[in-house]
């Protein structure tokens, strides 16, 4: 388990270093750990290591793990949601990461209606149009965001996306560059504040980070290879 706290270490010193070097307060990003596959003993004994908040992607296995848990733990979905799991997400999680459709934003928006209950939401964008990615396009978000933000049980805090999968992180660059001026753009257009960028993973978080991210979801960089 000695591992888990090195390898946190670690990954906190990347987000401190590259907060640094773009001159931003390393207190505006968040590290999301990602759980999924991980069992609950090792997440247990990573929030013993100090962190708190955790990222998982299939609610069947988040509505096992959770409740075996200490509630002082902090729960984000970043998968794709099924529009037949939202009813037992909401309860579950704080914030939602990867709604990708207007179709799940209003599902997820009636359930929610249903269950009194006031989602947090990030819009996932395809920044780079890839055919096998979820996610909103850039041109689809322009023509949804509006019918969005007026969903009166969702709050839209930002967007999140997943660049493609490339060897070098400098890839992933522009990606992230492009997430951020979108953000900036629909924030000007549509008189919204979207504060929260979810993007970066294991192998590109320190380049989201000087690109802007709010929030990095980390998971082989602490856990090792799931
Ligand atoms: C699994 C996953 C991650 C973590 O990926 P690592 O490369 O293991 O850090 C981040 N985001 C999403 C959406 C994921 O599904």
């Amino acid at each position: 388990m000695n591992d888990v706290a090195d390898n946190l270490d670690r990954v906190r010193q990347e987000i401190a270093s590259a907060a640094a070097k773009a001159s931003r307060p390393v207190d505006e990003i968040e590290l999301v750990a990602v759980s999924k596959k991980q069992d609950a003993e090792k997440i247990r004994a990573t929030g013993e290591a100090g962190q708190m908040l955790f990222g998982e992607s299939r609610v069947q296995e988040a509505r096992v793990k959770i409740p075996l848990l200490p509630s002082r733990l902090r729960w984000h979905f970043i998968g794709h949601l099924q529009k037949n799991k939202i009813r037992h997400a909401l309860p579950l999680f704080e914030l939602f990461h990867g709604i990708d459709s207007l179709a799940l934003a209003q599902d997820m928006d009636r359930v929610a209606e249903e269950e009194g209950t006031r989602p947090r939401v990030l819009l996932e964008v395809n920044v780079a149009g890839e055919a096998s990615k979820h996610g909103f396009t850039p041109e689809a978000l322009r023509r949804d965001l509006e019918v969005a933000l007026s969903l009166g049980r969702l709050t839209i805090e930002g967007l999140m996306t997943i660049p493609p999968l490339a060897p070098e992180a400098e890839a992933s660059r522009r990606y992230f560059a492009a997430l951020r001026e979108l953000r900036d753009e629909l924030e000007t257009e549509f008189n919204v504040k979207l504060p929260q960028l979810s993007m970066g993973m294991s192998g590109d978080f320190a380049v989201a980070i000087e690109e802007g991210a709010t929030l990095v979801r980390v998971g082989t960089a602490i856990f090792g290879r799931r």
